[in-house]
C-alpha cells in the first residue's frame, strides 16, 4: 500500500468519518465505504456517481415494457392501433401443419394494417392492445422481460423481438423510446449515449416501407424539442445490419450509405447471434474492403465473441476493421489476440447483466471481465438490451464492483473510457472527458466533506426487476 493511503487509513481510523481525509484520498475513502456500506447504499453510491456513455445499447432492446406499453397505446395520434395474440390455434388445413408455429407465438404484437389482411379465423386469436385486461396486459408485459429462471438465450433471440413485432417498426414510437432512455440515462448521470438506431425497417399505417431518411428525420426533429435539449446528452448513432441473413453483404452497403448521409450516424455495427455461424465475420471482409474503397470515416464497432465455444472471431473482426469489440466474451480462447489487445487500441464493450441473462456465463466468477480490466485491455461497460433485462447502467456498475471489488481507480478508467473510445470528433470527446473530471472531482469532494451518510441522504437510486431479484435490493421498499 502507498504511503498516503496508510496515513489516510490510520487517520480514517482514528478519527472515524473518513471525511478526513486529503483531496487525493478517494481512493482510500472508497475503501472504506465499501466495506461498510450496505448494497442499497453502495447502489445510491453508484448512481449519483458521474459517468460518462454506453457505447452498446440497441435502441429497441433499451426501452422498458411499460414504455413500450404507453408507446403502443399513444400511437392512436399518428394513426396506429396495434393488436396481440392472445389465443393460439390451427387456422390451416391439416397438411399445413407444420408451418402453424409462425402464426402461434403468443403475445405477438402487429399494426392495424396487418391485422386487417388476416383471414377471419386468424384475426379472432388477436385483441386489440387496448382492450386487454389488467392480467392480460401483466402478462404481455412479461413476455418481453426476461426474468424467469427458465427463459434465455432462445428466449430472448427467438421469441422477444418476434413478439414485439410491428411495434420496433413505427418510428414514432422509436423517436419517443429514445426520448425516454435519453431522460433515463441522464437522471444516472450519463452524459453520452451511442445506440444502435437502425433506419432501415420502418412501416407506415399501410404497411408500406418509409425511406431512411424520413425516419431519420423523425428522430432529428425529436431531438430538438425543448425538453431533449434541456437533459443536453451528447449522442451518436450506429447503423446495425442483422449478419446471418441472406441480405446482409447489400444491408451493409446500405447501412454504409446511411452513415454517409446521416450526419449523426456515425458507425455500423454486425448484430444477430453468432451460435448462427452464417454470420461468421469473414464473409463480410470483401464487402468491407469494396465499401473502404470509396467510403471514409466509417466507424465500425462490432459483436464478436458472444459465443460458448472457442474461435477466433475476435481477431477475424479486427481483420474487418473494427474498433471496438462487442462483449468480446471468449477472447481467453485466443491467447496471441488477447496479447495483442493489451494496452489498445481497440476496446471491448462489456455487457455483464445481459451475458449473464443468456447464459454465456453460468455465474461472474466464469466473467473474464476482471482478467481484461486487470491485464490493461482497454473495457467499458454498456447495457446492451436493458429494456428486456429491466436493469440500468447502475446496475452493470453495481454488479462490477460486487463480484469483482473494483478500485475507484478501476471505477474511474471505466468511465473515462466509455468516453475516451467514443465514436465522435477529438474536440468534442475532449470537452466530455474535461467536464467529466470536473464533476468527479466535485463528486469526491462532496462525499469526502459531508461523508456518505449525509451525501446520499438525498439520493433515491431507481431498482429495477435485476437486482430486486438477484441481490433482493427492494425488499423493504
Ligand atoms: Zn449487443
Amino acid at each position: 500500500m502507498h504511503k498516503v493511503a496508510t496515513i489516510c487509513l490510520l487517520l480514517g481510523l482514528l478519527l472515524g468519518p473518513p471525511s478526513v481525509m486529503a483531496d487525493n484520498g478517494f481512493s482510500v475513502w472508497f475503501e472504506n465505504f465499501k466495506k461498510t456500506a450496505t448494497d442499497a447504499e453502495l447502489h445510491a453510491f453508484l448512481y449519483a456517481m458521474p459517468k460518462g456513455g454506453d457505447l452498446h445499447q440497441h435502441l429497441s432492446g433499451s426501452v422498458f415494457v411499460e414504455w413500450w406499453w404507453q408507446l403502443a397505446l399513444n400511437e392512436t395520434e399518428h394513426g396506429d392501433v396495434f393488436y396481440t395474440r392472445l389465443n393460439i390455434g390451427l387456422c390451416q388445413p391439416l397438411e399445413d401443419i407444420t408451418r402453424a408455429g409462425d402464426t402461434n407465438l403468443m403475445f405477438q404484437t402487429i399494426a392495424a394494417y396487418r391485422y386487417q389482411r388476416l383471414s377471419a379465423c386468424e384475426q379472432a386469436k388477436f385483441r386489440r392492445l387496448a382492450d386487454l385486461t389488467q392480467q392480460e396486459q401483466e402478462a404481455w408485459m412479461n413476455s418481453i422481460r426476461l426474468d424467469k429462471a427458465h427463459e434465455g438465450r432462445d428466449e430472448f433471440f427467438e421469441k422477444h423481438w418476434q413478439r414485439l413485432g410491428d411495434l420496433t417498426a413505427n418510428p414514432w414510437i422509436r423517436a419517443e423510446a429514445l426520448a425516454l432512455n435519453i431522460k433515463a440515462f441522464a437522471d444516472e448521470g450519463l452524459v453520452y449515449l451511442e445506440p444502435q438506431l437502425t433506419l432501415l425497417g420502418y412501416r407506415d399505417t399501410k404497411g408500406e416501407a418509409i425511406p431512411p431518411s424520413v425516419v431519420a428525420d423523425v428522430i432529428t426533429r425529436r431531438l430538438a424539442q425543448p425538453d431533449l435539449r434541456e437533459v443536453g446528452m451528447t449522442l451518436r448513432f450506429q447503423q446495425a445490419i442483422l449478419r446471418f441473413v441472406p441480405s446482409a453483404e447489400t444491408d451493409l452497403v446500405q447501412a454504409f450509405a446511411i452513415v454517409a448521409s446521416q450526419p449523426l450516424w456515425v458507425g455500423v455495427n454486425l448484430v444477430g447471434r453468432e451460435d448462427d455461424d452464417r454470420g461468421y465475420p469473414l464473409r463480410f471482409l470483401e464487402t468491407l474492403r469494396q465499401l473502404r474503397q470509396t467510403h471514409a470515416d466509417v466507424r465500425l464497432s462490432i459483436h464478436a465473441g458472444e459465443v460458448d465455444e472457442p474461435n477466433f472471431h475476435i481477431r477475424d473482426t479486427l481483420l474487418l476493421g473494427a474498433e471496438r469489440i462487442g462483449h468480446g466474451l471468449n477472447l481467453m480462447s485466443d491467447p496471441t489476440t488477447l496479447v495483442q489487445m493489451r494496452q489498445g487500441p481497440y476496446l471491448i464493450e462489456i455487457n455483464l447483466i445481459s451475458n449473464l441473462l443468456l447464459e454465456y456465463v453460468e455465474n461472474y466468477r466464469q466473467h473474464p471481465f476482471p482478467e481484461f480490466l486487470r491485464t490493461g485491455i482497454p473495457v467499458a461497460l454498456s447495457t446492451d438490451d436493458r429494456g428486456m433485462w429491466d436493469s440500468t447502467m447502475t446496475d452493470e456498475f453495481f454488479v462490477a464492483v460486487r463480484h469483482f471489488d473494483l478500485s475507484w481507480s478501476e471505477i474511474q478508467r471505466l468511465v473515462r473510457n466509455s468516453l475516451q473510445y467514443a465514436f465522435l470528433p477529438d474536440k468534442e470527446k475532449a470537452q466530455l472527458l474535461n467536464n467529466l473530471a470536473l464533476r468527479s472531482q466535485a463528486f469526491e469532494a462532496r462525499f469526502m466533506d459531508v461523508g456518505a451518510e449525509e451525501a446520499l441522504s438525498r439520493v433515491k437510486s431507481p431498482k429495477r426487476g435485476f437486482v430486486c431479484r438477484k441481490y433482493q435490493l427492494c425488499a423493504g421498499d
